[in-house]
């Protein structure tokens, strides 16, 4: 398999992000000229160049409307584009020049190995090319003058963006299952990865670099393939654990950006708190899939199973889609069940729903439920769609997407959840209007 790099755009407002970011995905997914309903700060769309896929990554939903918000979401999308992309698209505007943020931005990005190309944008006209030379003071060498709005060397773009990644197999090895092990401190997630090994089913490969003092262990369990990631800082010592607490977000992170699937582990004792709220929602803007282990499961004796999971879902509705599965890492309970609860997760979130059997869905839910009216105007839902497996996304088309209130789509979730669980994995429902709107534009005009 080919592996398939990220691109990420970034800038400051109102250079030009979106729509250009539009048009890079326009190559292939037409669809998703507008999405809306991305609440979080970032989007991922799939495109294509010339028969490489990759994926674009859409940083201009961060928040930017007051001046400490606006600092912040500079800060916010160079470190998004540090730790996420492979390649970054820096953007700027050509008539206005070189401002103090397009220095900062360009300061942070520089600082990253990463391939970094400047699109001066807004070069509407042939004649304003020489307006590209103004930006030679920012130190970004490849560069390279764009038009969002007509555009213009789009294409070309794409190519300088993806020319310094090699187009070559995915090192990793594709058929085994990457898994992180996250939680906060002391839930026992040392103690799970020492357990793991030790389990006579699991074999851990004699490969060189999978040791198990290595990053990375990998290892066949009844037969499959998995790799733990990123084990070496779980299993730090105490002391050294103290002074790297500080990168413990950031590492976090990371493992889950390169997971396949996610393991939570918590202290059942302790139940859901808010750093694992915090976590579970990292997992999620990365859209990888769950699974919730309660540990210490042999510190509660006599309390019945079911109860306790009963009660953590109503105590924490948004985890409610995750499995959950109560073990004992230092007593070895239940961990044989962890792997085929991957395995199990991980096959449903590749499985797709045909459109037809969505739209079916799309029309029940509103016969039972009509979306309310708002200013003499209704929702209309024209069809559904699955635009991606694994995670799974859907996209519907609508009339008007400012006419979905929240509590509507999460009705809609509701009842999508009730016959497509998708155990584990992030669901949302992207809205498309039947227009393109404009950037930053507050309202779309009316039908
Ligand atoms: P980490 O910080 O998440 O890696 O947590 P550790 O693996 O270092 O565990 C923290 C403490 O909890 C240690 O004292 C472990 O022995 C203990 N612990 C871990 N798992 C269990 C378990 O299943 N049951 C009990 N009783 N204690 C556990």
């Amino acid at each position: 398999m080919k592996k398939k790099w990220k691109v990420a755009i970034v800038g400051r407002p109102n250079v030009g992000k979106s729509a250009l970011f539009n048009r890079v995905i326009r190559q292939r997914l037409a669809i998703v000229d507008e999405m809306e309903g991305v609440t979080r700060d970032r989007l991922y769309a799939n495109a294509e160049h010339y028969g490489r896929q990759f994926v674009a990554i859409d940083t201009g939903g961060i928040d930017t409307r007051s001046i400490a918000a606006f600092n912040d979401s500079i800060r916010r999308q160079a470190e998004i584009a540090i730790l996420e992309a492979d390649s970054i698209i820096m953007v700027v505007d050509a008539t206005i020049g070189i401002t103090e943020q397009d220095d900062l931005l360009a300061k942070a990005l520089l600082k990253t190995q990463k391939p970094i190309v400047l699109a001066i944008n807004k070069i509407d006209h042939p004649r304003d090319q020489q307006l590209a030379h103004n930006f030679y003071p920012l130190g970004i060498q490849e560069m390279i003058a764009t038009s969002a709005e007509h555009g213009y060397q789009i294409a070309e773009l794409i190519e300088k963006a993806l020319a310094p990644l090699p187009d070559e197999e995915i090192e990793e090895d594709e058929d085994t299952v990457k898994v992180a092990i996250v939680g906060r401190p002391n839930v026992g997630k040392s103690t799970l990865v020492n357990s793991l090994l030790d389990e006579e089913r699991c074999i851990v490969s004699p490969i060189p670099g999978t040791t198990r003092d290595a990053i990375d262990i990998a290892f066949t369990f009844d037969g499959s393939h998995y790799t733990l990631i990123d084990t070496a800082g779980i299993r730090r010592k105490k002391s050294e654990k103290e002074v790297v607490d500080k990168f413990a977000h950031l590492r976090t992170e990371r493992s889950i950006e390169r997971a396949d699937i996610c393991l939570l582990l918590l202290d059942v004792q302790e139940g859901i708190t808010a750093q694992e709220k915090k976590i579970l929602n990292d997992i999620e803007e990365a859209g990888k899939p769950c699974i919730i282990l309660l540990n210490k499961w042999d510190l509660t004796e006599g309390k019945r199973m079911e109860h306790a999971l009963k009660a953590l879902d109503e105590e924490a509705l948004f985890a409610k889609h995750c499995p959950k599965l109560a073990i004992s890492a230092l007593e070895k309970r239940n961990l044989g069940k962890i792997f085929p609860m991957i395995d199990d997760v991980l096959r449903q979130g590749a499985e797709r729903v045909p459109t037809h059997q969505l739209n079916v869905f799309v029309e029940k839910a509103m016969q039972r439920n009509h979306p309310p009216m708002i200013q003499g105007k209704r929702l209309r839902i024209y069809y559904m769609t699955q635009i991606s497996t694994s995670p799974p996304q859907f996209v519907l088309f609508v009339n008007r997407p400012d006419l979905m209130l929240e509590a509507y789509r999460k009705y809609l979730l509701n009842q999508f959840r009730e016959i497509y669980p998708f155990p584990g994995y992030p669901l949302e429902l992207l809205l498309r209007g039947k227009k393109v709107k404009k950037e930053h534009a507050e309202h779309e005009e009316e039908e």
